[in-house]
C-alpha cells in the first residue's frame, strides 16, 4: 500500500474548500443523512444545492470536462470526499444517475445520448433510477424475464422490476430487459433509457420497515419506448450492467469517513452514557467498553480496506474483488455499530437517529450485491476456491 496526495489534488482541496466556504454556510443541515428520502421542502433545497455544484464543476468530478466534469484522477476523488464529509456538506440528489448509471452512458452512450442525459442528470433536473431486479431475479439478475419486443421504431416492454431505488421521483430510468428469448441468459439482454413518463408504465412505492418511502416497484404494460432509448448494442446489456455495479460497487472505498465518524459519536456518547449506580459511564463497562473496542477496529479496517484500493488504483490495478471487500466490511461494520448503540445506550437509543440507524442498516448486506454473493466472488477470485 503506497499513496501520496501529489500536489495538483492539494491544490485541487484548496479550491474546494473556499468554494465550500462561500457556498455551504446557506446550505448547513440540509437533507442530512441521505437525500434518498427527501421531500417537499428539503427536496427543493438540494436541488438548488446540486445546481450550485454542477455550475461550479464539482457535481461528478471524474466525469470527462466536456460534459460538466473535471476528469479528476483517483486522489482529487479522495481529496473530494474527504472535504465533501468535512464541511458536512448535503447529499446529492442523484446519487444512482451520477455515480451509477453516468459511466454507462459516457461508456456507451452515443455522443447524442451523452449530450442529452448527462447536463440534466449534473443539476439534479433530471432523478434517475436502476430498474435491474426483479422478483425472481436479484442475485441471479442475468435470468430476468422483463420483455421488449421491438416493433418498428419501439421496444414495446411488459413485465415487473422491484426494489428501485428512488423510482418514485425518477423521470428516467436504466432498465434491463430481455430481447431475445431464444439466446443464453447473458447474451439477450438489452439496456433502454426510459422515460418514466410514457403510458403503460406504473410506480408502486413500499414502504420500509423505517416508514419511509425510498424503493418501489415499477410495472410495465405494453409500454412502447422509442428504439433510440438503447444504450449500447441490442442484446449486449449484459456488459452495461456490469459497468454500472461495477462502479456501484466501486464507491463504496469512501465509506470509511461517515462509518469512522458515526464511530467517534458513539464514543462521545458512551463517555457521557451512566450505566451503574455508582455513576459509571458505559465507556467504563468492561463488557461495553469490548464491543466499542470491537467496532472502532472494524471501522479502522474499512479504512485500510479502503486505502488498498486507492493506492491499486493508483497503480493502475483494477478494483476487482477489493471492491467486495470493501463491501462486506462496511455493511456489516454498519450493522455492529447500530448493535453496539443498542447496547452501550440502552433503551434511550431505541428512538431516534440511533434507532433508524439499526434497522435501516439491515438492507445494506442486501443492496448491490448480497453478503453471500460477495463471499462467492472472494472465494472465486481471492482463494482460488471452484465456481459452485
Ligand atoms: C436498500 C436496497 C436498495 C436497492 N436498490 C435497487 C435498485 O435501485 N435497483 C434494483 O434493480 N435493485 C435494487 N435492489 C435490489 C438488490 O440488488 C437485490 O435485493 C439483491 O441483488 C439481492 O437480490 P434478491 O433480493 O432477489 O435476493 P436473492 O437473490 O433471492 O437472495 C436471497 C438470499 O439467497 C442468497 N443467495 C442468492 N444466491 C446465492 C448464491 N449463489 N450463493 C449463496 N447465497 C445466495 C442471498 O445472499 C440472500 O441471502 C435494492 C435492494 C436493497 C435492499
Amino acid at each position: 500500500m503506497d499513496f501520496t496526495y501529489p500536489p495538483e489534488a492539494e491544490a485541487f482541496r484548496k479550491e474546494l474548500r473556499v468554494w465550500l466556504e462561500a457556498s455551504m454556510p446557506a446550505f448547513v443541515g440540509v437533507g442530512l443523512g441521505s437525500g434518498l428520502t427527501a421531500e417537499g421542502d428539503t427536496l427543493e433545497r438540494l436541488h438548488e444545492w446540486n445546481r450550485l455544484l454542477a455550475d461550479a464543476r464539482f457535481a461528478a468530478i471524474s466525469w470527462p470536462e466536456e460534459y460538466g466534469g473535471r476528469g479528476a484522477g483517483t486522489m482529487e476523488q479522495v481529496v473530494f470526499a474527504e472535504e465533501m464529509h468535512r464541511a458536512g456538506a448535503p447529499p446529492t440528489l442523484n446519487p444512482l444517475g451520477l455515480s451509477n448509471i453516468a459511466p454507462a452512458i459516457i461508456q456507451f452512450g452515443t455522443e447524442e445520448q451523452k449530450r442529452h442525459f448527462l447536463p440534466a442528470m449534473l443539476r439534479g433536473d433530471d432523478i434517475w433510477c436502476q430498474g435491474f431486479s426483479e422478483p425472481e431475479a436479484g442475485s441471479d439478475l442475468a435470468s430476468l424475464k422483463c420483455s421488449a419486443v421491438r416493433d418498428g421504431d419501439v421496444f414495446v416492454v411488459n413485465g415487473q422490476k422491484t426494489w428501485n431505488t428512488l423510482g418514485h421521483m425518477a423521470n428516467w430510468c436504466e432498465l434491463l430487459v430481455r430481447t431475445d428469448p431464444s439466446a443464453p441468459k447473458h447474451k439477450g439482454i438489452s439496456c433502454l433509457l426510459v422515460d418514466m413518463t410514457l403510458p403503460g408504465i406504473e410506480v408502486r412505492p413500499l414502504t420500509t420497515i423505517t416508514g419511509e418511502q425510498e424503493f418501489n416497484e415499477i410495472f410495465f404494460t405494453d409500454a412502447r419506448i422509442p428504439a433510440e432509448a438503447l444504450l449500447g448494442p441490442e442484446h449486449e446489456g449484459w456488459r452495461v450492467a456490469m459497468t454500472t455495479l461495477a462502479y456501484e460497487r466501486g464507491t463504496v472505498a469512501n465509506l470509511h469517513l461517515s462509518l469512522r465518524s458515526k464511530i467517534r459519536g458513539l464514543l462521545d456518547e458512551a463517555k457521557a452514557t451512566v450505566v451503574d449506580a455508582d455513576g459509571g459511564t458505559a465507556a467504563q463497562d468492561p463488557v461495553l467498553r469490548q464491543k466499542l473496542a470491537q467496532v472502532y477496529l472494524e471501522g479502522e479496517l474499512l479504512k485500510l480496506v479502503s486505502e488498498r484500493a486507492i493506492s491499486g488504483a493508483i497503480h493502475g490495478r483494477d478494483l476487482g474483488p477489493e471492491s467486495s471487500i470493501a463491501k462486506l466490511v462496511w455493511s456489516e461494520a454498519e450493522q455492529h455499530v447500530g448493535e453496539a448503540a443498542g447496547d452501550v445506550l440502552g433503551t434511550g437509543s431505541n428512538a431516534g437517529k440511533w434507532g433508524r440507524d439499526r434497522v435501516y442498516m439491515r438492507a445494506l448486506t442486501i443492496a448491490g450485491g448480497t453478503t453471500q454473493v460477495n463471499k462467492n466472488i472472494l472465494a472465486q477470485r481471492i482463494l482460488g476456491l471452484p465456481r459452485r
